[in-house]
């Protein structure tokens, strides 16, 4: 069963000119009208677009960073929570995010997972460093084709979610639900067009809840946010968000337009 209050979620990745942001933080504000209260939004710009869209995007939209640094040997639990600010030319630190109240970061999307090296205890130290900020973070899983061909998709995701929840404490579980989302996005169907159909979504999803329920708690598994990813656009979300374990999506390239975007956030209405 899902939770009941949808989340949506729009990744730009790495697109953008100051020409091109600007005219899609006007093409959101017009659309704040149309869309419906029971939604909570976030919008991914990249780091350099950040201040700028926080600053001119309607409140209704929450701001997200991509991504957060931390330092890949940080393994000792007593360190999860020294400061990353320092000598790491080119990152951006939870502390920084923090510093300029962005409130949420999206980590272990499955491009930083293959292009970037960002293994699954990389991912879980991100989810603890942010969390310790005060971020709230949308955790991405999936399998690639070939995992899911040869039948390890299961495997692979719920070893995503270990990482994952060892870096939560128990006592931090009661915020699980409003700070943690978990976003399914088969790899395969990433870009590709190629939308995974509603019964693989609704088998991922509900054995990702019972996963949770058995690992970590009951209340967790009910509280915890689900989203689907991988090429939902303003034609297919419909489908999908009638089902029963979804709370919505995590959107890309249907996400550089205002309209369709909107379109997406009233999926479940
Ligand atoms: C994504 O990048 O998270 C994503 C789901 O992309 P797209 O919607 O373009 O498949």
């Amino acid at each position: 069963e899902g939770t009941g209050r949808f989340i949506v979620g729009g990744n730009w990745k790495c697109n953008g000119t100051r020409e091109s942001v600007k005219a899609l933080v006007e093409a959101l504000n017009k659309n704040v009208p149309n869309i419906e209260k029971n939604c909570d939004i976030y919008c991914c710009p990249t780091f350099l677009h950040l201040p700028y869209v926080k600053d001119n995007l309607n409140e209704r939209f929450n701001v997200c960073a991509q991504n957060s640094w931390v330092e890949a040997d940080l393994v000792d639990p007593e360190h999860h929570y020294d400061s990353t600010t320092g000598a790491f030319t080119g990152e951006i630190s939870a502390e920084m995010l923090e510093d300029l109240q962005v409130p949420f970061v999206l980590l272990g999307h499955s491009e930083r997972r293959t292009l970037l090296g960002d293994t699954d205890e990389i991912v879980g130290k991100k989810v603890a460093h942010a969390r310790y900020h005060g971020l709230s973070v949308v955790v991405c899983v999936g399998e690639t084709l070939e995992e899911r061909e040869n039948g390890t998709t299961f495997d692979v995701i719920f070893k995503q979610l270990k990482a994952v929840a060892k870096e939560i404490d128990d006592r931090e579980h009661s915020s699980w639900g409003s700070s943690v989302v978990i976003a399914y996005e088969p790899i395969w169907a990433i870009g590709t067009g190629k939308v995974a159909t509603p019964e693989q979504v609704q088998e991922v999803h509900s054995k990702i809840r019972s996963w949770l329920a058995e690992n970590v708690s009951e209340d967790v598994a009910k509280a915890t946010r689900i989203q689907y990813g991988g090429s939902v656009n303003a034609s297919n979300c419909a489908d999908l968000a009638k089902l029963s374990d979804i709370d919505g999506f995590l959107v890309g390239g249907a996400s550089l337009n205002g309209d369709d975007f909107a379109a997406i956030c009233n999926a479940s209405s």
